[in-house]
């Protein structure tokens, strides 16, 4: 079987849609922690099979001989380490055909804090001696119009990139690029770096805003430590806030800036572009 870990979350879902365009529902399954949330899945004949990071017990039963695996990192940050050893050690145990790894865009090039487990994630992956894939991922384009009310609303794309640019793609070209690794020959031992096509800039995205809404939007560049105080006082709790503002700084220094092409010639087709990004989000706001 095509198995996708993670199943449930958001690229998850797309990479398993992704691969029903191109092969039997009986031929997929889903892994996931909560199975109730899969049911969808399941009435559409997809196998939905138990499958929780914490629990090595699951993942021994949920990975078999000649599985072609999507291991969807974690979103537990800080708790992924030990949770992707355990996925990596159930996929030797088993004896998959392929384990494909959602990593980050640069893989040990990326310097920045919240890199640190995927890169640890690649070492244990190639230690194991299976027949894997990374997909090296750069930033969603989601990351920044989930935000897009808060930013209308003030009328500023806040950050501290420092003018750095970032060629993010949407979540779905990334599961298109995955869905392909999965069911194509001629991937296996292959890094991938994926990203968008173009790279934008914080203030190319506030006069993306502006031009698609009439609205004033403007980028607002802050400081590491006002950036880190605007994110605590949006709520965003500290740790998590200074990984972000930490990764601002890796986008002022070009690390998710990478354009290889890879992403588009494993979809097949171009990244979607900023606009489209912005439009889509626009329309269902
Ligand atoms: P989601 O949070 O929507 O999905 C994460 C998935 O991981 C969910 O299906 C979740 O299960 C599953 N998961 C979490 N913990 C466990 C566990 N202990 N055992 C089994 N499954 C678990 O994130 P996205 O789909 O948007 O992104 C996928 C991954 O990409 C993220 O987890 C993160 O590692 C990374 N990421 C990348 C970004 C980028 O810009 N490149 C931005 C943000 C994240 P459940 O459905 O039950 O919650």
């Amino acid at each position: 079987s095509i198995v996708v870990t993670g199943a449930t979350g958001a690229l998850g879902r797309l990479v398993v849609e992704e691969l029903l365009r191109t092969v039997p529902a009986a031929s997929v399954a889903a892994a996931v922690r909560d199975t109730s949330k899969a049911a969808d899945l399941a009435a559409r004949g997809v196998e939905v099979r138990r499958a929780d990071y914490d629990r090595p017990e699951t993942l021994a039963a949920a990975l078999r001989p000649g599985d072609r695996v999507l291991l969807v990192s974690g979103s537990e940050v800080g708790r992924r380490v030990p949770q992707h050893t355990a996925v990596v050690e159930a996929a030797r145990a088993a004896g998959v055909a392929q384990l494909a790894y959602t990593g980050i865009l640069g893989g040990p090039e990326a310097d920045f804090d919240l890199a640190a487990e995927h890169t640890e994630t690649e070492r244990l992956i190639l230690a194991s001696g299976l027949p894997h894939t990374l997909l090296r991922n750069g930033w969603y384009t989601e990351n920044y119009t989930a935000h897009l009310a808060q930013a209308l609303e003030h009328g500023a794309v806040l950050g501290s990139t420092r003018g750095g640019r970032i060629a993010s793609a949407a979540r779905a070209d990334y599961a298109a690029a995955a869905a392909a690794v999965l069911t194509q020959d001629g991937h296996l031992g292959r890094a991938y770096e994926l990203s968008g096509d173009t790279a934008w800039s914080l203030a190319e995205y506030a006069a993306e805003l502006s031009r698609q809404t009439g609205r004033t939007v403007v980028h607002t560049e802050l400081t590491p430590e006002a950036h880190l105080a605007a994110l605590t006082g949006a709520g965003v709790p500290e740790p998590f806030a200074r990984l972000l503002v930490d990764v601002d700084d890796a986008i002022g220094r070009g690390r998710l800036a990478g354009r290889s092409g890879d992403l588009a010639r494993l979809a097949g087709r171009p990244a979607t572009s900023l606009a489209d990004s912005v439009a889509a989000a626009l329309k269902s706001a």
